[in-house]
């Protein structure tokens, strides 16, 4: 039984490319030639990929700024596009970092708009912000359909997608494993655990690209899905075969996030994944998205 995926392809998304943050603001001492007047200063902004010349022992360097520095940061959550301000003391923070906060929102990932140094505020009043999300991409990637495909060890681990999706978790949670789902893509459409209104809703998970990534390393799967919240899938896989399913949801059965993740395997193994190898799978806009913020170099 096939389930077509359709692909949510932003066209938009493809002319973003890699970039590095080394970027360096230059200032130069100019010479004026025709009026032999030296020591004129002209302010040169320049973007460069290299790393900045080396210094000499002459030129006093400024102290290297490492501590962070207080902030109140404007806040844009993808949840439900609240924009809400949330007071650092942990991280020095900049516009389009990707972060966790305390209070309500926390576990929903937000985006920096702005910081600002210049405050006074009675701390009582604000939650804050606890993490800041760091992802990197490596390797070489092909598309799948709507998704990215990488057969590369390192192309990006569960555990770095996981800082990206969600906060570190707490050092007292306790995970209880009971028995886990199984899901056979070949009778799966028969199988009467399975809730048609929570399988439709899986379908439009899928084709909305909701599930953001997927890794099957030595046989143990890891997934990612943004609903609601994000929300972890973890399975074996066994030939085309998911078994040891399981997902923290708290729906009490086949949840949406676990028939999204199944779907969405069978779908690419139609379309030509190869899941003899070790693969991770990231889904076309969230791909782009990481594409954007990583340093390494990743070849399509
Ligand atoms: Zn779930």
């Amino acid at each position: 039984m096939a389930y077509p995926i359709f692909p949510s392809v932003n066209p938009a998304f493809h002319n973003v490319g890699n970039y590095s943050d080394n970027i360096y603001c230059i200032m130069e001492t100019q010479t004026d030639e025709t009026t032999s007047c030296k020591g004129e200063y002209s302010l040169k902004i320049g973007f460069s990929i290299e790393p900045a010349a080396p210094v000499e022992d002459s030129i006093p360097v400024p102290p290297v700024r490492n501590e962070p520095v207080r902030s109140l940061v404007r806040v844009r959550f993808e949840a439900d596009r609240r924009v809400l301000t949330y007071y650092n003391d942990r991280f020095n923070l900049a516009p389009g970092d990707r972060v966790f906060v305390s209070g309500k929102l926390a576990g929903c990932p937000g985006t920096v708009e702005s910081v600002t140094t210049r405050f006074k505020i009675n701390l009582a009043d604000y939650e804050k912000v606890i993490h800041r999300a760091s992802a990197e991409l490596h390797g070489t990637y092909e598309r799948v359909l709507d998704k990215m495909v990488s057969y590369d060890q390192a192309a990006m681990r569960p555990e770095a997608f996981r800082t990206w999706a969600a906060p570190p978790k707490a050092d007292d949670a306790e995970f209880v494993l009971g028995e886990g789902y199984t899901l056979d893509p070949e009778t799966m459409g028969s199988d009467d655990e399975i809730n048609p209104a929570v399988l439709q809703r899986a379908f439009d998970y899928c084709r909305q690209g909701n599930v953001a990534y997927i890794s099957v390393l030595n046989g143990l799967g890891t997934a990612f899905v943004n609903g609601t919240k994000w929300y972890e899938v973890n399975f074996r896989l066994d030939g085309s075969v998911l078994t040891e399913m399981y997902c923290v949801c708290p729906y009490p059965g086949l949840c949406k996030h676990l028939l999204a993740v199944s779907v969405t395997l069978q779908t690419l193994m139609q379309a030509g994944l190869n899941t003899a190898r070790d693969f991770v799978v990231i889904d076309d806009s969230y791909f782009w998205l990481l594409a954007a913020k990583s340093t390494s170099r990743i070849t399509l």
